[in-house]
């Protein structure tokens, strides 16, 4: 649901989450207080199923959907994308584990970060709302073109379902391209299991904290 004035768009992250026994941050809502309005980033998140987070700065929080087969760079291929409950962007650096039992309890790895902006012309508040995304990022691995479409909803179903789909370019690829390639942390280097079994976390020479530069002409 799109956050109206009055209301916490974080409510459901922070009622979802105990802070006193997850390493993720608590969710507090200001604007501006991080971020040229245009973060991206993807977690992946080796939780009850393996799936990748992918999160686009929107408004003051990070719109979010849980990917299982993570983005596919073959055009033909719709890749299924739950959507979650909005993130907060003190989020887009975690890097982690959360203890298992806990809302997400799994291992999590910062798996690209970079630049998002919507299709020319496109207002994503609009278009989000109708059910679809139409956009470009510009992330360490994930580049390009890409469309989100929310799909019908069936009886039964607890959250939105959407289907996440490369668009046609120089970007497109092998199915696997990127997912099979790419098996470590943008953020420390570290595999999955590494980052499961605690490996002390040592950023990366090429990593800057805190607002992701802009890398784009467009707003
Ligand atoms: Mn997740």
């Amino acid at each position: 649901m799109m956050a109206r004035d009055n209301a916490d768009p974080l409510e459901s992250y922070n009622r979802k989450r105990d802070f006193a026994k997850t390493a993720e941050p608590r969710g507090t809502f200001d604007k501006l207080a991080w971020g040229n309005g245009d973060g991206f980033m993807i977690q992946k998140h080796d939780a009850t199923r393996l799936h990748y987070d992918l999160r686009l700065e929107l408004d003051g929080t990070l719109k979010s959907w849980a990917v299982p087969n993570g983005p596919s760079l073959d055009p033909a291929d719709k890749r299924l994308a739950v959507q979650t409950e909005d993130h907060p962007l003190s989020y887009a650096t975690f890097e982690g584990t959360i203890p298992l039992g806990e809302y997400g309890g799994g291992t999590v790895m910062l798996w690209d970060r970079g630049t998002w902006w919507p299709a020319p012309g496109k207002d994503p508040r609009k278009s989000l709302a109708q059910g679809h995304l139409h956009f470009f990022v510009d992330g360490e691995r994930m580049k390009g073109e890409w469309i989100l479409i929310r799909l019908k909803p069936r009886r039964g179903e607890k959250a939105e379902n959407w289907i996440l789909r490369k668009i046609e370019d120089e970007y497109a690829g092998n199915p696997t391209g990127l997912t099979d390639r790419n098996l470590t942390s943008i953020k420390t280097g570290r595999t999955m299991l590494e980052i499961a079994a605690g490996k002390k976390a040592k950023e990366l020479p090429g990593w800057k904290k805190g607002p992701i530069p802009p890398r784009h002409g467009e707003g």
